[in-house]
């Protein structure tokens, strides 16, 4: 994984509540230190211990949505993906385990060369995630 990885993940963490001190923490990381692989994954490691679901996880539909008529089965998402979200099954993805999908990330979808992963809309799920 890449600085840009934890610095998307940290953006999308500013989304949610949070007490003020740690969002000006985080703020300040990714000013200083954008690049710095080893500061943003270590903040990254930090926030995610506060992290806390308003509803069990299950409860949450966020998942990518794959389209099958455009999926050409090149296999980049299933071979991105950290959490095992996808499977190949003849040739196309497919979401074997939605709920392993980490709620607001959708780093994946740049990835797929013909467009076929969606997602939800962000603004829609922001409450059900705050950090302590
Ligand atoms: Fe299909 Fe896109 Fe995944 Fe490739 S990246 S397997 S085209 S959904």
């Amino acid at each position: 994984m890449d600085a840009s990885k934890f610095a998307g993940a940290l953006e999308r963490a500013l989304l949610c509540e949070m007490p003020h001190d740690l969002r000006a923490s985080i703020e300040e990381t990714l000013k200083e230190h954008r690049d710095n692989l080893y500061i943003l994954k270590s903040a990254y490691e930090r926030i995610s211990k506060r992290l806390v679901l308003a509803v069990p996880r299950e409860d949450i539909d966020w998942n990518p949505t794959v389209d099958a008529d455009a999926c050409i089965g090149c296999g980049a998402c299933y071979d991105f993906c950290p959490h095992s979200v996808y499977e190949l099954r003849e040739e196309k993805a497919t979401v074997a385990a939605p709920t392993e999908c980490v709620v607001l990330c959708s780093n994946c979808v740049p990835l797929c060369p013909v467009s076929a992963i969606s997602f939800p809309n962000k603004e829609d799920y922001v409450r059900y995630l705050r950090y302590a």
